[in-house]
């Protein structure tokens, strides 16, 4: 039987025991004209990828590994507000499993105490005017023990084991297919404003001393808004604010 409670989130649902990355198939899936709201779920991904051709560990068991279609009517341009609706969504969701602590680490991480919980990739099809579809890969560490995890992530990684909550998969991932369709349907219903707000109220970026390592460039200063489109705006020492659309943020001790 099913524990789902979504209106659409889900409804037309794949589930594989074992994938190269559940995005791939979304994006197959998406191309023969799997509805908005599909969801694919691994067991595990032998070629799990993070942005820019990094890997996302993902063993068998371990996490919720799952991909969702979305087919928003607004432009190519506003695509990444899907990246912070969903984090917000996903912290939202966190709360009402038992983890109190999560916060957002720009654009796309969800951070516990400075490690990383989950990771989200955005994939998007279309043209310039309209988005056909978007693929929301969402991996989400849920019982990996720090003695499992590759010694790469000793440091980087958490798992809500390792945050001391258990979580039953099937019940985190209704509760989070929840969150991301309420928050998905509040921003299309109202527009982005009350989301970006939250997200800011989320945010473990704004505010701090940051270096931004973006494609050709790098930015240093203080990280001090988020524009409407999603855009980090960093203020030099000198006083000029350069807003960033994509790169990888480290946050600068004081
Ligand atoms: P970022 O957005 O931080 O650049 P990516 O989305 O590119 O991260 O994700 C890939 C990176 O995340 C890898 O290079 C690795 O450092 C880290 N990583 C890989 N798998 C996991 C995992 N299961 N949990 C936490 N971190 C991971």
């Amino acid at each position: 039987e099913s524990v789902l409670t979504t209106k659409s989130f889900g409804r037309h649902y794949k589930y594989l025991e074992s994938v190269e990355s559940t995005n791939r198939i979304g994006r197959e899936m998406a191309n023969e004209g799997a509805p908005e709201g599909t969801v694919i779920v691994a067991e595990e991904q032998v070629a799990g990828r993070g942005r820019l051709d990094r890997g996302w560990y993902s063993p068998y068991g371990k996490g919720l590994w799952f991909s969702l279609i979305l087919r928003p009517k607004f432009p190519p341009i506003e695509a990444p507000k899907c990246t912070l609706m969903a984090a917000v969504a996903l912290i939202k969701a966190f709360r009402r499993l038992g983890l109190q602590t999560a916060g957002i680490k720009w654009p796309n991480d969800i951070l516990v105490n400075g490690r990383k919980l989950v990771g989200i990739l955005t994939e998007m099809n279309g043209s310039m005017e309209e988005i056909s579809y978007i693929v929301m890969g969402i991996g989400i560490n849920t019982s990996s023990t720090l003695e499992e995890i590759p010694d790469f992530l000793k440091d980087i990684a958490t798992s809500f084991a390792m945050e001391g909550v258990t979580v039953d998969r099937r019940e985190a991932l209704n509760t989070i297919l929840e969150e991301l369709e309420m928050q998905y349907n509040k921003v299309l219903a109202e527009g982005f404003n009350s989301t970006l707000a939250e997200w800011k109220e989320l945010s473990i970026t704004l505010g701090k001393d940051v270096e931004v390592r973006a494609p050709g460039n790098t930015y240093e200063g203080k990280a001090i808004d988020l524009d409407q489109d999603g855009n980090l705006m960093i203020e030099r020492a000198d006083g000029s604010v350069e807003r960033v659309v994509a790169g990888d943020v480290s946050i600068r001790p004081a």
